[in-house]
């Protein structure tokens, strides 16, 4: 099973992606994780990628499509996979569809997550992330027992460098302006199907789950 999760920055592509990995057993492959990774290493990509990042930008389709093409061919994605936050663009969609098709392999669905510009905003300001365990909270819906700290592991809490008022802004005027139009594009392929992103998580997932049956 090959799936796409599509939708705004902080519609909880990252948390449905980690259900679904863990129910199907398929890898979730997260251009964003990748690239912090490769900030917080310090190394080629993360240098070329970090500048973008952390304006809101995107990094330029040739440096991601690289890293994902190298990505969907390990061994572990034969069963499939899950795309958080690839593609982002017509042109990164493109390259996407021409790197399977090559491998003769297809999407089998794209699934739009679709919440709005103000629940966005309340939701990705008030984040943060355990840097051990990647546990994600919330000062309003889900705040940590003790501030600043991992209720499952004790590590530290962070917030993203880029889910600050300015650059939060700027990622959605990104995603209206590059990346809505890939529901369109998929639309057509007759692949997309939207959730409502609203509710709980568990609730979110089991409207995913009806999509990808
Ligand atoms: P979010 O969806 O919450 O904005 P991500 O973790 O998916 O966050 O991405 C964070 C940043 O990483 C983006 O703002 C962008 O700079 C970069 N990025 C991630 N995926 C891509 C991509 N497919 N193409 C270009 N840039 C990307
Ligand atoms: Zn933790």
């Amino acid at each position: 099973m090959r799936l796409i999760l599509l939708g705004p920055p902080g519609a909880g592509k990252g948390t449905q992606a980690k259900m679904l990995k863990e129910k199907f057993h398929i890898p979730q492959i997260s251009t964003g994780d990748i690239l912090r990774q490769a900030v917080k290493d310090n190394n080629e990509l993360g240098v070329k990628a970090g500048s973008f990042m952390d304006v809101g930008q995107l990094v330029p389709d040739d440096v991601v499509i690289g890293l994902i093409k190298e990505r969907i061919k390990q061994v572990d994605c034969e069963a499939g996979f899950i795309l958080d936050g690839f593609p982002r663009t017509i042109v990164q969609a493109e390259k996407l569809s021409e790197t399977l098709t090559e491998m003769g392999l297809v999407i089998d669905r794209v699934v739009d997550l679709e919440v709005n510009a103000e629940e966005v905003i309340s939701r990705l300001s008030g984040r943060s992330t355990c840097s051990d365990c990647g546990g994600m909270f919330h000062e309003k819906s889900c705040p940590p027992k003790v501030s600043g700290i991992c209720d499952s592991c004790g590590g530290i809490l962070a917030q993203r460098q880029d889910d600050n008022a300015e650059t939060i802004l700027k990622r959605l005027d990104v995603y209206q302006e590059s990346t809505a139009p890939l529901k369109q594009f998929y639309k057509k392929q007759g692949n997309l199907k939207a959730v409502t992103a609203r509710g709980s998580v568990e609730e979110i997932f089991s409207r995913v789950l009806e999509m990808v049956k």
